[in-house]
């Protein structure tokens, strides 16, 4: 994928002040800046529903990767809905939720803990896949989750990821289709958490260090 396939919101501009959005006044302490308002969140969406689509033959499993993608899988389902093939047919849609947790302290083996038994799994031999993820950090949970499913054998599969951080700690993976581009900070909102806060959050933001005492357990 070229870097022009996304958005970089990493430039300092992009940095927008708390008072030129509606925030919950719950949060209004805890936040450095809104870095991806909703309005530019739900168009970037659109546009990346249309290009899943039209790449699209046949039908689709799409797979949620809980829970902060859930958003992100809701919003892009609905656009993906009202989209047309190639063709010009509606791509049929099969909707599928999954929780992944990386094993932290055996990385070496490149396991990856989901949420679906073997069994499971195995129903999806053949099938074209898409996963959606809210965010790519390291890019290893996503990795080993994709080590896992060319094991079942799918006929395809590939991934969108609405952020993709920038950051030295990068295994290098790039997912098909990325929303925006960010800089190495912790964000939140849009159904992205800092221990389980901010997911009531609109607008995708940069947690500040109140918020984060605020928040720590
Ligand atoms: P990776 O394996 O790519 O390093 O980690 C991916 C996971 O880490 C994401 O699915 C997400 O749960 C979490 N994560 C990484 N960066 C952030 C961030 O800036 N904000 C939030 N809320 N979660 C993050």
């Amino acid at each position: 994928m070229e870097p022009s396939m996304w958005i970089d919101v990493t430039p300092d501009r992009f940095n927008y002040s708390l008072e030129h959005f509606v925030i919950p006044d719950h949060y209004e302490h805890d936040l450095e800046s809104i870095l991806i308002p909703n309005g530019l969140i739900m168009d970037r969406i659109e546009k990346l529903a249309r290009m899943i689509v039209e790449a699209t033959e046949g039908s689709l499993v799409v797979f949620c990767v809980l829970k902060g993608g859930h958003q992100f899988f809701a919003d892009l389902i609905s656009y993906m809905k009202k989209c047309v093939n190639k063709q010009g047919r509606n791509v049929p849609l099969t909707l599928e939720f999954i929780k992944v947790k990386s094993y932290v302290n055996d990385q070496s083996t490149g396991d990856v803990k989901i949420s679906m038994s073997d069994e499971e799994l195995a129903e999806f031999k053949g099938k074209d896949l898409l996963i959606v993820e809210d965010i790519i950090d390291t890019g290893n949970t996503m990795v080993r989750l994709l080590n896992r499913l060319q094991e079942i054998e799918p006929s395809s599969i590939r991934v969108t990821s609405l952020l993709l951080k920038k950051t030295p700690k990068s295994c290098g993976y790039i997912p098909e289709y990325v929303g925006f581009a960010i800089p190495d900070a912790f964000v939140v909102g849009y159904a992205l958490d800092y221990n389980e806060h901010f997911r009531d959050l609109d607008h995708i933001c940069v947690i500040n260090e109140n918020g984060k005492e605020k928040y720590a357990v």
